[in-house]
């Protein structure tokens, strides 16, 4: 077998980027896959140098000239910065891969750029794949091996890459760790509602942990699961036999319905940081979060009560939210979130806009059926810059309207100081502040009155959001070229656009 030389690119954000959060942050952002790719790849006798782009890095000048394939792994918002950067290397002989949740949400787009495109990846895909790698043009290959790998890297094993990564954060060095894949839970919305709930192997995490006290004094080890926490006690148990308590910090996305009181004070005890749990709905969605019998005031009232509970163990937490759900109409769910806002100030609120990321979940397929899902291009599909889906109770000036409240009274100075006032520790005091200042909470806030002054300016943006014409405002692409830069050069024709009922056409 001819060893290749293979670059592993990990994109952090969608374009370059010189702000002060990107230095700050996008670092710690990194993904695992493409750290178990760049290590399995070492592993079959491959030449490896993977890049974590954060938005400084030259990827042209940091790959070697004569690179035979690159991987690229890509969320949805950079696919047109990961198409770009496949148009360049393949125009120079180059075989390129995409994997990560683009290519599981939008394989079939993604197959006119590259020549692989991955779903579900295991070490057997990835050997078959060096073993064979040729040029798959103008139709690139599918590959997929059905469901989450049973076993992936430890941290020892990828820890080059993830100090390399690491290297690039100059304050906060977050670890990425993986204790489980998909949830039991079947949030019809969630890309991992249809996979199959599996712990990983709690001997390699105990293992992981110990060594990473090698590394670091008290380290920060951000949990990538989709749902932390669901064996609970083994989990507990696995970073017990590591250290003794308070030897690390960790964050964690977990669902309410994990962080009961008994729970709470065992993830106080084993030094969790920082939570997030997912709210969702005052009227959907409710399953997973103990309150799935109760809606609107009732509703808010059991979850501020359980939020300022956690906040008795653990300094910091994010509750997320998803705005525009066909469940909402009226003023009544903001005005809700705005309760809860009041009655639980420490929490930091995180607003998503509803989209459907292609074929990423059972839900997206009605949205397509009732003809409701909008052609924005990937760039804005990040969850707040676009919402791709016609709000079924709502019309898009409302909508905005009610956004634009809603976020204006959640990063108002006065929310801002409350929350400053009622959280504790330096860290979250200024975690909450900065966000609320960038780009997450005015920057979006300006963002919002933009998009609402054009629905009423411009009558073709308007038709645009009312699926009357497919013509992209020139808005939107002002938006791409600028942020793309120098590589919006390379962006291949048409990949402004894509099919928004691929997953329809294919399963019907
Ligand atoms: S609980 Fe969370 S991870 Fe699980 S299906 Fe629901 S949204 Fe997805």
């Amino acid at each position: 077998m001819q060893a290749l030389k293979i670059g592993i690119i990990d994109l952090v954000c969608k374009s370059p980027s010189k702000s002060l959060w990107g230095k700050i942050m996008h670092a710690n952002l990194a993904s695992i896959m493409p750290q178990v790719i760049a290590t399995w790849c070492e592993q079959e006798g491959h030449t490896v140098t993977m890049i974590c782009y954060t938005g400084n890095e030259d990827l042209i000048r940091e790959l070697p000239n004569d690179v035979d394939l690159v991987f690229i792994s890509s969320f949805t918002q950079a696919a047109l910065l990961a198409y770009a950067v496949s148009n360049y290397f393949r125009s120079h002989g180059v075989i390129t891969v995409l994997g990560g949740p683009h290519a599981r949400c939008y394989p079939d787009d993604a197959t006119q750029y590259f020549d692989y495109v991955l779903g579900f990846t295991n070490r057997q895909i990835i050997a078959e794949l060096l073993n064979n790698c040729t040029r798959q043009r103008p139709i690139g290959k599918k590959m997929c091996a059905g469901k989450q790998p049973a076993i992936l890297c430890s941290i020892q094993e990828r820890w080059k890459f993830i100090e390399a990564t690491l290297k690039k954060a100059p304050f906060l060095k977050m670890v990425p760790i993986l204790g489980s894949v998909g949830c039991p839970y079947t949030c019809p919305f969630c890309i991992d509602s249809t996979v199959t709930y599996r712990a990983l192997d709690f001997q390699t995490i105990s293992s992981d942990l110990k060594f990473l006290l090698t590394k670091y004094k008290r380290p920060w080890i951000g949990w990538h699961d989709p749902n932390f926490g669901i064996r609970f006690d083994e989990t507990m148990q696995a970073i017990a036999s590591a250290a003794p308590p308070k030897s690390f910090h960790f964050i964690a996305e977990s669902s309410l319905s994990v962080l009961t009181d008994d729970h709470l004070k065992k993830l106080k005890g084993n030094g969790f940081t920082a939570l997030l749990p997912g709210v969702e709905s005052w009227y959907d969605l409710g399953n997973k979060s103990r309150s799935s019998h109760i809606t609107g005031a009732e509703k808010v009232k059991q979850i501020s009560d359980h939020i300022n509970n956690v906040f008795h163990y653990v300094p910091y937490v994010q509750t997320n939210f998803v705005l525009g759900l066909d469940s909402d109409a009226g003023a009544e769910p903001f005005e809700l979130t705005k309760r809860f806002i009041d009655n639980s100030p420490s929490a930091f609120p995180g607003f998503s806009l509803l989209t459907a990321f292609g074929e990423a979940a059972p839900l997206n397929l009605e949205y397509q059926k009732a003809g409701r899902v909008l052609p924005f291009p990937f760039h804005f599909l990040n969850n707040h810059l676009a919402m791709n889906v016609k709000p079924k109770n709502y019309d898009w000036v409302d909508f905005y309207d009610k956004v634009i409240d809603l976020t204006e009274y959640a990063f108002s100075p006065k929310a801002i100081y409350r929350r400053l006032m009622h959280t504790r520790g330096f860290n979250p005091k200024w975690m909450n502040v900065m966000r609320a200042i960038s780009s997450e909470g005015w920057g979006r806030l300006k963002f919002y009155r933009q998009i609402r002054q054009n629905l009423i300016q411009d009558r073709s943006f308007r038709q645009y959001f009312e699926g009357e014409s497919q013509q992209l405002p020139e808005f939107y692409k002002n938006i791409i070229e600028k942020d793309l830069g120098g590589w919006w050069k390379w962006l291949p024709a048409g990949a402004l656009s894509h099919n928004a009922y691929a997953y329809l056409q294919k399963t019907s």
